[in-house]
């Protein structure tokens, strides 16, 4: 690794974003240490996972829910951008585990842009931040699209732990820390892990399309999301750690689908059409609150990043769909 290299601190390595963003990193040359908990054992195996087989990656054990340890960390390593991306990543399992939620997705990153804040004081060299925010800090916004300027109301434990955390990074912003927020719709991929909603759907599509007889049980099937690509959203991040000015930035594709276009669009990639006699609503699957509409409007993004999302809708359900296929096909299993 060349002495110069720009060094970034990645939380979240495993995840299916900051699977993409190491490898986007690696690729430009950057020097990329990641945190990865310490009982490798008790995590769940993540479509992501395998990113850490990369030796260029240096790993540091640690956990988002010991902030003296994450401080710590940021002070040995001196990272030149802090992407955080780590915590609980799904809405659903917030609801099982609220107060972990709020101490790894909200107070972690009070203690890493405390740390970055610190370091720099000391040190004099900058430190960047980037925190990847969610749409869920709108909760039920009364309109759509949400932009930069739309009131935060979260409506699930999830939400409310992000809004701590994205009001936190606008402080430290204050500060003098160059802290930004990526307030990211949905955004999927092949490395969706098959709890969400998309990554659920597809790879019991491809099940059903291979004769499982099974049917799909779902929960809200009005719900309409803002679907993007995940790696078209990591683009987005990296855009806003090397913009001149810190700031946040909504990223999202401005059009919404719900999730029953969806199930019939990932139908539709295996040529079933009549995809109704294969769903059935699923009561365990209803959320206690559910925003009907999430769409963004990421004019902002686009006119100072110049970002732009690449693939539509139809061809990420497609994308996402014939990936499971080939799963299935080669070794009929999912990870
Ligand atoms: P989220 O928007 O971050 O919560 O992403 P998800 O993929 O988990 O959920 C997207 C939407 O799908 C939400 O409105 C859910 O209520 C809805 N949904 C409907 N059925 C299901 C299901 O079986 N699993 C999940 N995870 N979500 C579901």
């Amino acid at each position: 690794m060349p002495e110069n290299s720009p060094r970034a601190f990645v939380t979240g390595i495993t995840g299916q974003d900051g699977s993409y963003l190491s490898e986007q990193l690696l690729g430009a040359g950057w020097d990329v240490h990641a945190l990865v908990r310490r009982e490798q054992g008790s995590e769940p195996a993540t479509p992501a996972a395998p990113v850490l087989l990369d030796q260029r990656i240096r790993q540091h054990r640690g956990d988002l829910a010991d902030p003296s340890q994450l401080a710590a960390l940021i002070q040995d390593i001196q990272p030149g951008v802090v992407f955080n991306l780590g915590g609980i990543s799904s809405v659903a399992r917030s609801w099982e585990e609220p107060a972990l939620t709020a101490q790894v997705s909200g107070v972690a990153v009070t203690a890493m842009l405390e740390a970055a804040w610190r370091f720099q004081e000391n040190s004099g060299k900058p430190v960047k931040f980037v925190q990847a925010s969610s749409a869920e800090i709108f909760g039920s916004a009364t309109h759509s699209p949400q932009t930069e300027e739309t009131a935060i109301r979260p409506v699930s434990p999830y939400g409310a732990a992000k809004a701590y955390a994205h009001s936190m990074v606008d402080i430290y912003r204050e500060r003098g820390l160059a802290a930004s927020s990526a307030i990211l719709y949905n955004h999927e991929s092949p490395r969706r892990p098959l709890d969400f909603v998309t990554r659920k759907i597809t790879s019991q599509v491809a099940a059903i399309a291979a004769g499982s007889g099974e049917r799909l049980g779902l929960g809200n099937l009005e719900a309409r999301r803002d679907w993007g690509w995940a790696p078209d959203f990591v683009d987005a991040m990296l855009r806003m750690a090397a913009a001149e000015t810190a700031d946040d930035y909504i990223i999202a594709t401005g059009t919404a689908h719900s999730v029953s276009d969806f199930v019939a669009a990932s139908f539709a990639a295996v040529g079933i059409e009549d995809w109704e006699e294969h769903v059935f609503i699923d009561q365990r699957f209803v959320r206690p609150a559910d925003a009907s509409e999430m769409r963004g409007d990421a004019s902002k993004a686009r006119r100072q990043l110049g970002w732009e999302p690449t693939v539509e809708f139809k061809e990420i359900v497609a994308r996402m769909t014939r990936h499971d296929v080939s799963l299935l096909e080669k070794d009929g299993l999912h990870e």
